[in-house]
């Protein structure tokens, strides 16, 4: 039995197959490559370049990788780009889900576990954030993720469909192996835009507002390692597999960091200078995201391991040094 990632070429979905290869899983990948890369997908798992709009392509790969699971990443997934693009988001994120659970349904498959965000909590009204807290996205991406939630959860009252739903805050780090990493076209987050800066890809980072109601100014976010998210994946597949149980759940570590702090950890991690400046605020953008991730801890027996954001820093470093033929640093 086969487990079909779409969007397994995207940062967080790469890093997902080469754990779920690791836990000697049968995968296969559909991905349209407009944000992904297919060298990101190794050479032995079967890859589709396609949409899922395209129902016939989905209903080909379920039949033939006898497919019994779905992790379901393929999304677009920029908040400013949704600001400016939201029917498309809808198109592709709603439109794609949609397409995928009529594929599962008719295939009789009904386990997925479905990539959310934090952004559907818009500006918080607690700190940590719980699952049970109040979801009013303020930007259309974290509309059509918690419309798709919904539709989650009306495909299981209806058809028994089991669904876990996991609530990303900020990924971050790369493969400690340094097989994969974070690489977006154009980069728009913090973290590989500070080492861009560290290895003269850029001249400088903009701090996106320093006014912020924080200690620094500037913005809190609750950062967790790529591979923890991808652990997290495998645990809740693995809860409804055995138990039959879906749910939704934060994925964080419960800590946030300040975009101050985050720059200098990467000033530290790669011992350069790295010019920043004070910019405006990003429209969108809540002053503290940090999560409460304890009841992903007690019911998906999810332990994330690379709590340290040093660490995180220092993966995501070495295989930025990695892409351009330069030296790692240990940790
Ligand atoms: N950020 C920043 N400068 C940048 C990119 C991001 O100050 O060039 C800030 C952003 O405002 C947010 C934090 O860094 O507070 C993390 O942003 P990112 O885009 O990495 O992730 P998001 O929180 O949007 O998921």
């Amino acid at each position: 039995m086969t487990i079909l990632v779409t969007g397994g070429a995207g940062y967080i979905g790469s890093h997902t197959v080469l754990y779920l290869k690791e836990k000697g899983e049968s995968v296969v990948v559909l991905d349209n490559l407009v944000k992904g890369h297919r060298q990101s997908v190794l050479e032995e798992v079967p890859f589709y370049m396609g949409s899922l709009n395209d129902e016939q392509l989905l209903n080909y790969i379920f039949q033939t990788h006898n497919v019994d699971s779905v992790i379901h990443f393929a999304a677009s997934s920029l908040v400013g780009e949704s600001m400016k693009e939201p029917l498309s988001y809808y198109e592709n994120n709603l439109g794609g889900t949609l397409s995928l659970l009529k594929v599962m349904l008719k295939n009789n498959v009904n386990r997925i576990v479905f990539s959310s965000t934090a952004a559907v909590y818009g500006e918080p009204k607690n700190i940590p954030i719980q699952e049970n807290d109040p979801a009013e996205p303020t930007n259309p991406y974290g509309e059509t993720k918690l419309a798709i939630e919904k539709m989650l959860q009306w495909a299981d009252c209806a058809y028994g469909l089991k669904y876990v739903a996991l609530r990303y805050f900020n990924a971050a780090g790369a493969d400690p192996l340094g097989r994969l990493g974070e690489n977006h076209d154009p980069e728009t987050h913090l973290i590989p835009i500070v080492l861009e800066v560290a290895l003269d890809i850029r001249k400088e980072v903009k701090v996106f507002g320093d006014d912020y109601p924080t200690e620094d100014g500037t913005c809190v976010r609750d950062y967790i390692h790529v591979m923890d998210l991808a652990d997290a994946h495998y645990c809740a597949l693995q809860r409804i597999r055995k138990e039959n149980k879906g749910g939704i759940y934060n994925l964080g570590n419960g800590k946030g960091f300040s975009v101050k702090e985050v720059i200098d950890t990467c000033r530290e991690v790669t011992q350069r200078e790295i010019k920043s400046v004070n910019s405006h605020q990003r429209p969108g953008d809540p002053a503290v995201l940090i999560a409460s991730s304890q009841k992903a801890q007690e019911e998906l027996k999810w332990q994330p391991k690379y709590t340290n954001l040093k660490d995180m820093v220092t993966h995501a470093w070495n295989w930025h040094l990695k892409q351009t033929g330069m030296a790692q640093t240990s940790i």
